[in-house]
């Protein structure tokens, strides 16, 4: 059996960072294994391929969840990166650190080192923002985040201006003092070419000789003597193989799969253990328990000017800009859909913001709801305006169906399952029409063609979310963070609570969802949880 100091499973946004920086250190042993394989893909790299990689079996796990009572019984489409970099090789490339309060938050509940003040020198650590470093900017990270603002669709001016109009701050970087107020997003890429964590973090360390990676390798269980976790097992080329670590193993696996392998190994509810035929080493009742996820709704606009449908839809148009892209790396395929967007509040008692705004110069809405064939969009000029929730109440649950490591646990989302979260997107859709009214977007917008002048009131719009609402892809909280071992799973040192040598560092961990994208603060836990570790070996 092989012998590592380290084992981090899964290559993905945060699993990514750990191989990086434990193997810093040539003295330190690292594995890093990986279910996918290599991201060398075409569709990966360059940044608007991700409406291709969406449904690509080949690096993608293409969950689907069990129905949403509350969400009309609709199941939901997940994708999940399966490929060097995981999710953040897939994903919109939006880069959002989050809302400082989201963070003082976690720290409140008795996470200590996890408060803004103290995680802000990791999020300025892991970034290179394209302007520079400043009190809360990081200029020499590994990870090259890009501001797009003189490349977006001139409707971005429309949309920043009708937020305006309706008296919201425009804000030049959500990433800064202040999240709140309208703007631009930036996005994680690098002279046109998607900044995944692989391309940030591993492909530049992957010739250390103490780090080996191995791809197309998916982990069945974690070994464990007593509670002390002593290495792991994993499946590839359909055999069985044992590796131990001499520290400690660390998953990284991400919010569905992290659960999942604590399951297989015998660490989760009793009930769920028992009814898979699993031996139980540790009874953790929240594993896979707590499931948050952000919730959206699209409504759509004709155009009176063209927009990225009259770019992207023709075959000429297709062959332009990819020759555009392919000599010069820019153009609409080097960017993201969603273009502009912001944090605002919908009532005014509120603290912080509960929604969260994107404008996209693009429609795809004869596809069925979830899908994102960003190269097919509509055959006429139209524009997207959509709205997602910033916290959810609403908790789901991942288990595993039975003992067999390779089947999909199922997946319980429970969308709009709180009345909170149905509030607050009725409040959003509300705010969308706004924005639509508003004098700087009617005068080139007009015409929603969904839902439609006929979803007027409430108890419709209501309905309309129930039907359409669809996941923004931010599963989180599945192994969460905390201080009590019977209401979390790991402690505020990432060790799984009742276990030795194990730790978590994943989105899995968040105590709850942060207002925003996910990817950005995924990649916060895996610096800080290399710190925590590397700051261990040392005592
Ligand atoms: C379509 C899509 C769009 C998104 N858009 C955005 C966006 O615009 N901005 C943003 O901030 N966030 C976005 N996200 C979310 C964000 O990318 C993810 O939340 C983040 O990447 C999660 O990181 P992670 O490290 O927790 O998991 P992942 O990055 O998913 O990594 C987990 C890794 O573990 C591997 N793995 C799992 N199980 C095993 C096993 N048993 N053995 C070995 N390996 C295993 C997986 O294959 C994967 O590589 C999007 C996500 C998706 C899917």
């Amino acid at each position: 059996m092989s012998n590592y100091d380290f084992i981090i499973v899964g290559a993905g946004s945060a699993g990514c960072v750990l191989a990086n920086r434990l193997s810093k250190d040539s003295s330190n042993k690292v594995l890093l294994v990986e279910a996918g394989g290599t991201d060398r893909r075409f569709y990966i790299h360059m940044p608007i391929g991700y409406g291709k990689t969406y449904h690509q079996k080949s690096i993608n796990w293409m969950y689907t969840t069990e129905p949403s009572p509350d969400a009309g019984n609709r199941r939901s489409y997940w994708p999940r990166g399966k490929v060097l970099g995981g999710s953040s090789s897939i994903n919109a490339m939006v880069y959002v650190r989050g809302n400082r309060k989201d963070f003082d938050n976690w720290s409140a509940a008795g996470n200590s080192g996890w408060s803004y003040a103290e995680l802000l020198p990791y999020f300025k650590r892991m970034e290179s923002w394209q302007n520079g470093g400043n009190d809360y900017r990081g200029g020499e990270g590994p990870l090259n985040v890009s501001d797009v603002s003189n490349q977006l669709h001139p409707l971005c001016k429309n949309f920043i201006a009708a937020g305006q109009e309706l008296g919201f701050n425009f804000n030049p970087d959500m990433n800064g003092a202040e999240q709140e107020g309208v703007g631009n997003y930036q996005i994680t890429t690098h002279l046109g070419r998607r900044m995944s964590c692989s391309r940030a973090y591993l492909r530049p360390v992957m010739n250390r000789k103490n780090l080996t990676v191995i791809t197309k390798a998916q982990v069945t269980r974690v070994l464990f003597e007593d509670n002390q976790a002593i290495g792991i097992e994993f499946n590839k080329n359909k055999k069985i193989h044992q590796v131990k670590a001499s520290r400690e193993v660390i998953l990284t696996a991400g919010a569905v799969n992290s659960p999942q392998l604590l399951q297989l190994s015998g660490i989760g509810p009793e009930s769920v253990l028992k009814e898979a035929n699993i031996p139980i080493l540790h009874h953790s009742p929240e594993v896979g328990r707590n499931l948050q996820d952000h919730l959206g709704v699209s409504y759509f606009y004709k155009s009176k000017v063209p927009t990225l449908n009259d770019q992207l839809r023709p075959w000429w148009g297709k062959l332009l800009q990819g020759a555009r892209y392919i000599l010069t790396r820019t153009g609409p395929l080097s960017l993201s859909v969603n273009q502009s967007g912001g944090f605002v509040r919908t009532r005014d008692n509120l603290k912080t913001p509960n929604i969260q705004l994107y404008f996209s110069p693009v429609s795809y809405s004869h596809e069925s709801p979830g899908r994102r064939v960003m190269l097919k969009p509509d055959s006429f000029s139209a524009v997207l305006l959509g709205v997602s929730n910033c916290k959810s109440n609403s908790r789901g649950q991942i288990r595993i169906k039975n003992n067999n490591p390779l089947e999909s646990p199922i997946i319980e989302p429970n969308y709009l399952s709180h009345q909170d979260d149905v509030q607050d997107l009725l409040e959003g859709v509300k705010l969308l029409r706004k924005l639509a009214q508003t004098k700087s977007f009617s005068k080139v917008i007009y015409d929603e063609f969904r839902p439609g002048p006929n979803c007027k009131s409430d108890a419709e719009l209501i309905e309309d979310i129930k039907e359409n609402a669809w996941t923004v892809f931010h599963p989180s909280s599945t192994c969460r963070m905390g201080l009590d071992p019977l209401k979390n799973v790991v402690d505020s040192s990432l060790k799984v609570h009742g276990i030795k040598g194990l730790r978590i560092a994943d989105a899995s961990i968040f105590p709850e969802l942060v207002s925003g994208n996910i990817n950005a603060a995924t990649i916060m836990v895996g610096e800080k949880a290399s710190d925590l570790i590397l700051e261990d070996i040392k005592s």
